[in-house]
């Protein structure tokens, strides 16, 4: 059943892109069922993907094979809870909600489920996305690979062992989109401050950053560090930029951050 019947419980933005790239890649429109409280979004819904919508969250969970929970996370009690007369014995529950702990699940839908729990990221809204994936050990390969063709309709997976390991996931790949967007914005205001037009500091801060990313998935033999290293000569211009990011730490800087993230993950859960 790689070609389930699923339901969204709460399409939203991450809903909207994760459909859209489904009925790109040609899942049938037909088996894909969005629900929310907004008329607007599910006419746009409808009109933009010829998929099925309503408001009433427990007809379509009722009527999927794999439900998807992506509301905020902090409706997410209210919302099962509302969902936990369903028999769900046969369903497969997919969750895309940040920090709420796979067990939790079971007790706001009071009943003992299956549960997948992803982390994806905004890029996926382009098709450029990264999703990390966590599932016990009671779910079967087919379940998973449910879930990766849901899922990779956005981008990329990467299966992870631990709950711990969807926090790392938070840190490397949910909320490091801005801390890219942060380099480059702060790329574009040193060459404004320069002197430079913001809308040609833009346009070179952007290419060097879509090259650069281009240039590491395309060398996978080579480091970055070596990337990085291809690109100094000693004395040069290049050194003198990368030595001034060494001498403030910046990986430590990084490495701090990216602890802090995870912590405040951790604190969510
Ligand atoms: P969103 O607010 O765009 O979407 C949630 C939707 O749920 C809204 O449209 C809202 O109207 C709807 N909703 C509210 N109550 C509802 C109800 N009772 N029944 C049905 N629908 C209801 O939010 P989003 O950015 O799409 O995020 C959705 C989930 O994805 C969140 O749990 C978030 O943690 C997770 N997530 C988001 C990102 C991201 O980068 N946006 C990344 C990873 C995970």
């Amino acid at each position: 059943m790689t070609q389930a019947k699923v339901c969204f419980i709460g399409a939203g933005n991450m809903t909207r892109s994760i459909i859209s790239g489904l009925v790109k890649h040609g899942y049938p429109s037909a088996l894909i069922h969005a629900t929310n409280p907004s008329q607007g979004k599910l006419d746009a819904l409808k009109q933009d993907f010829a998929i099925e919508v309503s408001h009433d969250n427990a007809a379509a969970a009722q009527a999927a094979d794999v439900i998807v929970l992506s509301v905020k996370p902090q409706l997410m009690e209210a919302v099962c809870d509302a969902l936990s007369h369903l028999d769900l014995a046969n369903k497969l529950i997919i969750t895309i909600a940040a920090g709420i702990p796979a067990a939790r699940y079971s007790q706001y839908l009071k009943q003992p489920i299956k549960l997948i729990r992803t982390m994806p990221n905004t890029p996926t809204q382009i098709g450029y996305g990264m999703t990390g994936i966590y599932a016990g050990d009671d779910i079967s390969a087919e379940q998973k690979a449910i879930c990766e063709t849901l899922m990779q309709s956005g981008g990329k997976v990467v299966w992870v062992d631990s709950e711990d390991g969807l926090n790392q996931v938070i840190a490397l790949s949910g909320s490091s989109p801005a801390y890219f967007f942060l380099f480059i914005e702060s790329m574009i205001a040193s060459g404004v401050n320069m002197g430079m037009a913001e809308d040609k500091a833009r346009l070179l801060a952007e290419q060097a950053a879509l090259g650069a990313a281009q240039m590491v998935i395309q060398n996978q033999q080579l480091s970055v560090a070596q990337l990085r290293q291809n690109v100094m000569s000693k004395g040069g211009t290049t050194a003198r930029a990368v030595e001034t990011f060494q001498q403030g730490d910046l990986g430590g800087l990084v490495d701090k951050a990216m602890r802090n993230c995870v912590d405040r993950a951790e604190e969510m859960a």
